[in-house]
């Protein structure tokens, strides 16, 4: 290991590994650390796989342009390297007249992000596309798809590798000292601690990503940056039942997530999920104990669905900065120059569409190193 590393990037999920090809564009030495054996363990590979259209999200939130943006960028990226994909479409359902409400709001929210694709469905209209479906109403967003997460992080790792972005593994940043205009990094792996210094650090270490900033001394509480982990789990669904529906389908929203819905991955494997329940510790066990709570929740407009038909399957767990009841929160991706540590680049918050924005959170960082640099 190099005593002095130009660019450092803490963390190998998908944020990470969409960084490191980005910044390695600057001719510059490029580490990437992370605390498990290889990339994408925790977060990246434990979600819906869902490319967002960014209709959800205050206008001119980063999450809204990001997701917008990343979306683009995906489809590109997928298409243009064998990634797996398919732009299934979804809809949302509304079973009542305040659902029909909330299903125009989201309608006006999408088309001031910029997504022009939306359908408003009446009942026949949605009886129409999916026929097995039970609401009075309901939003057709034509471009949400799934894809791949694996295969895009292969892709991103063989990119940044190929660029010449080194990664370590098994090695756990656990100390971070600023020293001058540098910054002294402590790392722990098998053979004991390590250290060197660098100049520009890249936190992107999701769920840990507020622990780091606090090893850099930033006070959480008063920044903003303390995060909230909430689970969500998912219950597969009865492989007999996968003709049922063609597109995702959601209900309409609820105050921290987005209410369990029916999502399909790329072989047609039909889940529920992901429910929302905050907690202090990460734990991905599925609580069985809540299959009626599933099934209840979605059987009011996915009809066809039996309660024998659902199996516990995985859990993820979301870094949010919001708290229970509180309100939206944006993710927070900030040059850390005001709090006197320039150089520092922190990315907290990345909860959902962090997959889908991936590329354009990457190629935003990345205006920002090369600001560092001239
Ligand atoms: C239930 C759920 C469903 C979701 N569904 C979707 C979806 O359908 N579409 C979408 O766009 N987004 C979705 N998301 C969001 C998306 O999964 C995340 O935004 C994204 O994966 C975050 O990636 P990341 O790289 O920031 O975090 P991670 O994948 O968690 O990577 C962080 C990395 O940092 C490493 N690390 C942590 N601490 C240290 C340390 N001290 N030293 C070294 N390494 C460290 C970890 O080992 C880890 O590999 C979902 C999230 C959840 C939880």
């Amino acid at each position: 290991m190099p005593l002095e590393i130009d660019i450092t990037i803490i963390g190998a999920g998908v944020i990470g590994l969409a960084i490191a090809v980005e910044v390695a564009q600057e001719g510059k030495e490029v580490f990437v650390f992370d605390k498990n054996q290889t990339f994408g363990l925790e977060t990246s590979s434990r979600n819906s796989q869902i490319i967002h259209t960014g209709i959800y999200y205050p206008t001119n939130s980063l999450k809204a342009k990001l997701c917008v943006e990343g979306k683009n960028l995906l489809y590109e990226l997928c298409e243009g390297h064998g990634i797996g994909y398919k732009k299934l479409g979804k809809v949302i359902v509304a079973v009542n007249e305040n659902e029909v409400k909330e299903v125009e709001r989201i309608y006006e929210q999408g088309r001031r992000n910029g997504v022009k694709d939306l359908t408003l469905l009446s009942r026949k209209e949605l009886k129409k596309l999916e026929p097995n479906v039970e609401g009075i109403a309901g939003l057709l967003s034509p471009s949400t798809g799934i894809l791949d997460s694996y295969a895009l992080m292969r892709f991103f790792y063989r990119n940044a590798k190929e660029r010449g972005v080194k990664f370590v593994f098994n090695s756990e940043v656990i100390g971070i000292e600023k020293t001058g205009t540098k910054y002294r990094i402590k790392t722990r792996d098998r053979e004991g601690i390590s250290s060197f210094t660098t100049p520009i650090l890249i936190n992107c270490a999701g769920l840990n990503s507020h622990k780091i900033a606090e090893l850099i001394r930033i006070d959480i509480a008063q920044a903003g940056y303390k995060l909230h982990y909430c689970k969500g789990e998912y219950w597969s669904v009865n492989s007999k039942k996968r003709s049922f529906i063609t597109r995702l389908i959601y209900p309409a929203p609820e105050q921290a997530g987005l209410g369990i819905h029916i999502t399909l991955d790329l072989e047609g494997k039909m889940r529920l999920g992901p429910n929302v329940r905050y907690t202090e510790e990460i734990d991905y066990r599925v609580d069985e104990t809540q299959k009626r709570v599933f099934y209840e929740s979605v059987k009011r407009f996915l009809p066809f669905l039996e309660l024998e038909d659902l199996e516990p399957d995985f859990a993820g767990v979301r870094p949010k900065l919001q708290g229970p009841e509180e309100v939206f929160r944006d993710f927070v991706i900030a040059h850390e120059d005001k709090k006197g540590l320039p150089g520092l680049i922190n990315l907290i918050g990345i909860e959902s569409p962090g997959l889908t924005a991936s590329p354009a959170i990457a190629r935003y960082v990345a205006r920002m190193v090369k600001e560092l640099f001239h």
